[in-house]
Parts: C-alpha cells; structure tokens; sequence
C-alpha cells in the first residue's frame, strides 16, 4: 500500500472513530496545570484529568495524534533508525470503559486488516508481563497468534510511582534479517536494542493503583492508554531504512543538501548530521509554535541545547552559517495540514530561530578554539579530563551547554570533570543569591539591576530527563 503519514494519522483517528472514540485535537507540547512534566511526553500526559477522576469525559472513549517530545532519547537521535526528540503518538483510550480483550482486538485490526494497514501479520510480534496469562490468552486464543510470537518480559508493567499503573503489551514489526540477523546477539529480540524488531505500538492496561506506600491495589475502575509512534508506523508502512526518508523528514533533508557541501546518503557517518538536523529542526519549530522559547533554563535549556546540537552537527556536513531559521519552511509545510499553527507563525519562528543561531554563531568559533587549546594542554599534562571550571567557563561566556562541551571533547577521547562545573555552577548560584539580598532594599532599581542579576536556574540536563521521563 502508498500511503502517506498524513493518510496513516487520519486513518488511525478513523478507525478509532469508528469504535465509538471522540476525537481529541493535539494539545499544546507546553504542559499546562502540570508541575511535574517539563514537556508533553505521549498522549495520555494531555489526558491525565481523565485517568485520575478530576474530571469525567462526556464520552469514555477517546482518540488522539499528540505532539510529544522526549529528550532521554537524545544520544540516540540520528544514529538509531527509530529515536527522536520530537515525534508523534497516536492513542486510543478508554476511560473504565472498555479493557485489554477491545484493545488488542482492534489494534490487532488495525495493523493487519486490508480494510486499514494491511501489514502481513507473521511480521508482527507481541511482548506482554509475565505474570499477564489474560493479555497472554487474548493473543494467542482471540487473535490466534502463535504462542512464539507472544514473548513474556518483565519490563512490560508500566509505572509512575503514585498513580494509576499497571501491565502492558508492546507491538513489534520485525523489519527483516537486513537490521539483523546475528543469533548470537544478545539485544536482537522483540524489545531488545535493534533497529529490526520494531516497536511500534504500546497497549498500556492501568489496572492498579500505585500507593504511597508502594504496595499495589485493584483500581475501580480500569483504564485503557495505547501509544504508536506514527514515524515508526510510515517507515515500515514506506519500506524505508529509517524514519528519516520518510515523508515526514525528507522534505528537511533534501532542503538541508541545497546548503550543505555533501549529500544525504554520501557518506554513512555524515548522514546521521542530516538526521539529527532534520529532528531538531521538528523539535525546536514545534515547541517555539507553542511558546517555548530558548534560554538557560528548563523547557528554554532544551530549545537551546538542540539548537546547537544541530549547529554542531552542521559544521560536520559543511554549514557554516545559521541556515536552521531557513528550513522552518519546510517543517511547516509537511505538517500543515494537521498542525495549520505552525505555518501561521512561521514568521516568528524563523526570527526565534535566527536570533539563536545568530548569538551561537558569534562566539561559537572562539569557543571551538578555547576548547582545543584546552584539550591539547591537558594532552600534554598526559590528561584527558577536561576541567570543570572550562566547562563552567564555555557555558557562561560562549553558550556551550555543559552537554554540547561533553560531546564535543568526547569525541577526542576526553571526559568532562562534573564535580568541578557543578562546583561552578554553585558558586555562581552563590553569587546570585547575595547580589539579590544586596537589591532587596533597593527594590525600584530593580529592573535597572535586573540584567546584571539574573540568577541561572539551570538545574542540570539529567534533572531535565527525570523529569521528562515521568510517565515512561
Ligand atoms: P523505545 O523502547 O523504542 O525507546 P518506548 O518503549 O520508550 O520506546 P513508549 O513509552 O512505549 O516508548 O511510547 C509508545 C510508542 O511511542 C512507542 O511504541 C514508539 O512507537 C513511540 N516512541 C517512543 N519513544 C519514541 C521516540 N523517542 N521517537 C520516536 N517514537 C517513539
Ligand atoms: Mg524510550
Ligand atoms: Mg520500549
Ligand atoms: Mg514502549
């Protein structure tokens, strides 16, 4: 079948709407009323009102495409098939309505009816909890799956802490002997880390309440949160070799060849500068057009983190120049008919952009030179720790995040000193939180002094991805 990812989106809303689901627009990427999510994750994170009771839908069945952005996948992006910082989760979702025997029936439908994807089903492999033998039964006596393809792994629970939780059931595609046919490979299983068996869908069944003393009771009433990822679903449904000759990214790399000094697929190593690009550019465009802004601090830290990763990854592909604000075009219109938004504020996304890449690229090139000169020193010295106060140094005077630094020398062989940049980074709190007493009494000058005493609220990236990771 040819379909495009638009076709597999409205198909998937389709047939959900067709079981009795409401429609659900996309939320904002921008969590609201949220305090423990830095960004909108997956499609149950807009939907939590409804899971835990403060609020009852009209209809108990809903569906949903939501804009969601991970960044604990981040070292993965471009050089996995399969991992992005910004992507889409379809969902279906039943509110104590229907349960696990409904919800795999009809993913089951979905995936293999001709009506719909029409994938051939040996293809298709399932995991469940081993301890689940009812999802387990659905599958093997319902769906009729042979009793090999149904893989019991101790992963599939789905947990919060407190809250609702419960087992799931994941789907896989297995993509063919090509991403791996090695027996001797450890990783290479429904669920393992390879690009063949390809998670595509996750049926999540929140049947139990997580206590606040950590033991587990049945919940009134249980609750269905299914996740696909729709650029997993086009690849497959496209027969590409990764998400990124999709319809959904390649648009942003063929623009990106115009400006770079190679091609996309000239040099294997090269490409995953046009995969990252391409991903970030999604990232960044989304999360401006829903009011995020780069700065140093929570959800601006990760804008402008991604912004010089790419810048980096640029440099490798011959770029050399802000060029980002220039494929916001291209983000746009794949996804305008969905996400008209983006397209409407394109003007100001593109200036957000600019102004970004603009301020990197002025100190970008004296921050590369420092970072060498550093590294050749420490060689000398016979170290490859790089110091925590030059960390410290390239974040506040030349704009490195600590993490761009930490790829940057790592890629040399070098490792970052954490404790001293944290030390740094104290220090520096330190100096804030004394300037602030000093103006306490003088507060009209306040806006005056106001530039000079912004205190950084950087909290460092791995808090960022614990609290992004919320609900995985
Ligand atoms: P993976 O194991 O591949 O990292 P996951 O188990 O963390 O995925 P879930 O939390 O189960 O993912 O999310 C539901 C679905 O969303 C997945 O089955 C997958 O299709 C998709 N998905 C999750 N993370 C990503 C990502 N970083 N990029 C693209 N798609 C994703
Ligand atoms: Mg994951
Ligand atoms: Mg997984
Ligand atoms: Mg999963």
């Amino acid at each position: 079948k040819s379909l495009t990812s638009a076709d597999v989106r409205q198909m998937y809303l389709d047939f959900f709407k067709a079981k009795g689901h409401e429609v659900e627009p996309s939320a904002s990427l921008v969590p609201h009323e949220d305090p423990t999510l830095l960004w909108i994750n997956s499609g149950v994170a807009t939907l939590k009102k409804y899971f835990d009771g403060r609020v009852i839908p009209e209809n108990p069945r809903i569906v949903n495409a939501q804009k969601s952005i991970r960044t604990n996948d981040i070292e993965n992006v471009g050089f996995t098939a399969r991992h992005h910082t910004f992507f889409e989760m379809l969902g279906n979702f039943s509110i104590g309505d229907y349960f696990k025997e409904e919800a795999i029936v009809w993913a089951w439908e979905f995936l293999t009816s001709d009506k719909w994807i029409g994938f051939d089903s040996d293809k298709l492999a399932v995991t469940v909890h081993p301890e689940d033998d009812e999802a387990f039964a659905i599958w093997r006596d319902k769906v009729g799956l042979d009793e090999e393809r149904i893989i019991r792994i101790e992963e599939n629970f789905w947990d919060i802490g407190e809250g609702p939780s419960g087992p799931n059931t994941e789907i896989f595609y297995d993509r063919g002997e090509k991403y791996g046919n090695d027996p001797q490979d450890p990783e290479l299983y429904p669920g393992g880390e390879n690009d063949r068996y390809l998670e595509i869908w996750n049926l999540v069944f929140s049947q139990f309440n997580h206590n606040p003393d950590d033991t587990y009771t049945p919940l009134p009433k249980k609750n269905i949160d299914t996740g696909m990822g729709l650029e997993r679903m086009v690849c497959v449904i496209q027969g590409t070799d990764t998400n990124f000759e999709t319809d959904l990214f390649k648009p942003i790399i063929e623009a990106t060849e115009k400006i770079a000094s190679v091609k996309y697929g000239e040099k294997e190593d090269l490409d995953s500068s046009f995969k990252v690009i391409a991903d970030h550019m999604r990232t960044v465009t989304f999360a401006v057009s829903d009011g995020a802004l780069p700065s140093n601090e929570g959800r601006g830290y990760v804008l402008r983190r991604l912004l010089r990763r790419a810048v980096r990854f640029a440099k490798q592909i011959g770029i050399d120049e802000p060029f980002m604000y220039k494929l916001v075009p291209e983000v746009s219109m794949i996804m305008v008919d969905f996400y008209p938004e983006v397209k409407e504020k394109e003007a100001f996304i593109q200036n957000v952009i600019k102004t970004e890449e603009e301020r990197f690229h002025e100190t970008l090139n004296e921050g590369l030179a420092i970072l060498s000169k550093i590294m050749k020193e420490e060689t000398e010295k016979g170290s490859n720790i790089f110091p925590g106060t030059e960390v410290f140094r390239l974040y506040d005077t030349y704009g490195f995040p600590k993490e761009l630094t930490e790829e940057y020398v790592g890629e040399a062989g070098f490792t970052i000193d954490e404790d001293g940049f944290k030390f740094e980074m104290e220090k520096q709190r330190e100096r804030a939180r004394n300037a602030r007493q000093k103006t306490g009494s003088m507060q009209i000058q306040e806006g005056v002094l106001g530039d000079v005493h912004v205190e950084s609220e950087f909290i460092g990236y791995d808090q960022l991805q614990t609290q992004s990771k919320i609900v995985e």
